[in-house]
């Protein structure tokens, strides 16, 4: 998502990089620019006035316009203006003092919210809670077995009882969740493919009487504005207390993560970034703003390398490059680590600059060729991991048959990891200032 505007964006401010001296006139250009991105972009009309209106005016009113780096302000200002608009904040859920927690989610046919479901007891059983699910879209058998396969996929139970009147089977849910020790409730409930009175009517029923502690909206991105004003009408008719954005990760222009917000005045919680149960991730606008302006988005990366690096690795790696006794084992190691994190292709345009510089088949040769780098070494016994020095020729034809690459591949990965394994003797031979380096491993 956003590609297009971080294009267009980025072309309005390299515009301004080179002017050096900034006139109102080119600032007002710019702006222009920026309205005619956001608008792509599909932002609400409204929103995307109003928000070159607020940058133009801190823009020309301060002494931006006479500082050394006119230019670099100005995009601090939107990229201010840009969280601002957003959310300033990431908004977390409501826990409630009593147990269970209770979340109901709510949206229309095909938002995600069976999926999205799943995704938040996974993300909840993460930091130690037991979640439950509750299955209240009672109109399609198949609806209730879809949040059985998920459920089972999260590893979290599902609490159902079949097609009968979805107010009883939350309430009976809440009591067993307090039987079985569950601190969270999260109720899927049905939805329909446009908002009529019956499925509001069921809603707010459930509201009432389960006076739920969060209310989360789940929206599709894919449906832009359309997605804006599903919200602002079930905020009118239901009360939310926040959204779930889902499908950022297909080409949907970002309009609705930018509008929602100002449209509804109820914040994003989170959004849903792929198919996969695990792409959940927490909404924060400081870092979507960040990404949207192609400055990257380093702090989710970090979030997510601490959350799948194994640190006791890691500080077993760094000894071992300390030491310089890391070996194609420890590389295989390091590389499945960063495997984890995702395709390289999405890693990598969390990297400041990288984004829009690596196109997508680069990122897919580098994931092929990190792939064939894995299976040479699985290619490998145990001691030419340790002593690559000992690869003579038939062991590389032996492990390029095994492997199904050639033996240039060979010799290519042994060639690179010999480079490596040089520099990094030239770091551990730098005394204070290696150490620095390794701490930042
Ligand atoms: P519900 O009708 O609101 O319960 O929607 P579902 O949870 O059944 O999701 C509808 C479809 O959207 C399914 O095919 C999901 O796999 C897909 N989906 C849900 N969330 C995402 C997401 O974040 N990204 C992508 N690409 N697909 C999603
Ligand atoms: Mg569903």
């Amino acid at each position: 998502a956003f590609e297009g505007l971080s294009d267009k964006l980025s072309a309005a401010f390299k515009k301004l990089r080179s002017k050096g001296k900034l006139s109102e006139a080119d600032v007002k250009e710019a702006m222009r620019e920026v309205r005619l991105a956001l608008l792509e972009a599909d932002v609400n009309y409204k929103v995307a006035k109003d928000f070159v209106k607020s940058v133009t005016e801190r823009a020309i009113g301060s002494d931006v316009l006479t500082s050394l780096t006119p230019a670099q302000q100005v995009i601090k200002i939107v990229n201010d203006e840009l969280t601002t608009l957003m959310g300033a904040e990431n908004s977390r859920i409501n826990f409630s003092s009593k147990i269970p927690t209770i979340i109901m989610m709510c949206g229309l046919q095909g938002s995600g919210k069976t999926t999205h479901s799943a995704k938040l007891a996974k993300f909840f059983k993460k930091q130690g809670k037991r979640p439950l699910l509750v299955a209240c879209d009672v109109y399609r058998p198949a609806a209730i077995d879809q949040l059985k396969v998920v459920g089972e996929k999260v590893g979290a139970p599902v609490f159902e009882m079949g097609q009968i009147d979805p107010v009883t089977i939350a309430k009976k849910a809440i009591s067993h969740a307090k039987d079985y020790g569950h601190d969270i409730v999260i109720l899927d409930t049905a939805g329909r493919l446009h908002i009529d009175e019956q499925l509001m009517g069921e809603l707010k029923n459930i509201k009432s009487e389960l006076k739920p502690n969060e209310i989360l909206l789940v929206i599709d991105s894919m449906t832009g504005q359309d997605a804006v004003n599903v919200a602002k009408s079930f905020d009118e008719a239901l009360g939310i207390d926040g959204v779930i954005l889902t499908k950022l990760d297909g080409d949907t222009r970002g309009g609705a993560a930018l509008s929602v917000r100002a449209v509804t005045g109820k914040p994003i919680k989170f959004v849903g970034m792929g198919e996969k149960l695990e792409d959940l991730e927490p909404f924060y606008p400081d870092r979507m703003a960040s990404r949207i302006l192609g400055m990257g988005d380093v702090l989710t990366l970090i979030d997510k390398a601490q959350e799948q690096l194994d640190l006791g690795k890691s500080e077993k790696m760094a000894q071992k490059l300390k030491e310089n006794s890391f070996d194609l084992d420890d590389l295989l190691e390091q590389m499945k680590q960063i495997r984890k994190m995702g395709p390289l292709s999405q890693v990598l345009s969390m990297l400041p600059g990288v984004k829009g510089a690596i196109k997508d088949e680069e990122a897919e040769q580098g994931e092929a060729q990190l792939r064939q780098i894995e299976t040479i070494i699985n290619s490998m016994t145990k001691a030419e991991r340790a002593k690559p020095a000992i690869v003579n020729p038939s062991r590389k034809r032996r492990i390029a048959a095994g492997s199904g690459t050639k033996v240039e591949d060979v010799n290519r990965l042994l060639r690179q990891f010999e480079q490596m394994q040089k520099m990094m003797k030239q770091f551990s031979g730098m005394g204070k200032k290696g150490k620095r380096m390794r701490g930042m491993m």
